[in-house]
């Protein structure tokens, strides 16, 4: 299994705009932080969770060569507004592109891209692809993906588990807490991704020090935060994690 953080930062990037802060001034390539977003590939399936507005350079920034399939976690503007870029994806690869993701979030892209629905001469056009509604585990070749629902503030939105030949990934970029179940449900991952969006409390967002307790519980082999803000400095916090939970940076790829 090989993962891509495609993208590793909060809803408006780093640098954000217009802001003089040294994080968003800083040199080091790994405070520049796209939106949230990963690529997975297992069993010669190229998975792609999520398509935030920075897609089209992720792909051609970290070498996305094929999406086989979307998982969706919710349609919050930063996970969903590079969508239309797959269409690259549907022409080259002459397939329609499976997504998945709740029936509230294939309500919710059907609102915000009625375009896809239009009849259209060329279609071309639009990206071609099937929206496949899911709320229990399904396959993705013998890939085995997991929907699990958890707390956005008030939203419900989905982190996904993907699975393939006992190897395991979580991938849990938006999430305001974590309870007991969810703990246990999580036993046994190889890498798990967590939101940890800043040091402050935050509505819908974990900040960190509630996310580096529940990646401790979760204990997976290697832990991953995600989502994150400005205020983070990549080596500044990095330093004051604890052992087994790193700072991610955009193009990092972790294979096992
Ligand atoms: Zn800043
Ligand atoms: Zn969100
Ligand atoms: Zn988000």
């Amino acid at each position: 299994m090989k993962i891509t953080f495609l993208g590793t930062g909060t809803s408006h990037g780093i640098p954000a705009i217009g802001c003089t802060c040294d994080v968003c001034r800083s040199d080091d390539v790994r405070n520049k932080r796209r939106r949230t977003s990963l690529y997975v590939e297992a069993g010669g399936h190229h998975v792609v969770i999520d398509t935030p507005p920075d897609f089209r350079d992720q792909v051609l920034t970290f070498g996305v060569s094929r999406v086989d399939a979307v998982l969706l976690t919710h349609t919050h503007a930063d996970h969903i507004f590079g969508f239309d870029d797959l269409r690259r994806f549907c022409f080259m690869q002459d397939m329609s592109i499976p997504i998945y993701g709740s029936a509230e979030t294939l309500k919710s892209m059907a609102v915000k891209f009625s375009y896809l629905f239009e009849d259209s001469l060329w279609r071309a056009t639009v990206p071609q692809v099937d929206f496949v509604a899911v709320n229990e585990s399904f396959t993705i070749g013998d890939v085995h993906v997991e929907p699990v629902e958890v707390p956005h503030g008030p939203m419900t939105v989905y982190g996904y588990v993907l699975r393939h030949d006992h190897r395991a990934v979580g991938y849990f970029p938006d999430c305001s807490s974590v309870d007991e179940a969810l703990i246990e449900r999580l036993q046994g991952l190889d890498v798990m991704i967590l939101d940890a969006l800043r040091e402050k409390p935050h509505p819908t967002h974990l900040n960190l020090a509630g996310s580096v307790e529940a990646l401790r519980r979760i204990g997976a082999r290697k832990s991953y935060i995600t989502h994150l803000c400005h205020n983070l400095e990549h080596a500044r916090t990095q330093s004051r994690l604890p052992d087994g939970v790193h700072v991610p940076y955009d193009g990092l790829v972790e294979s096992w």
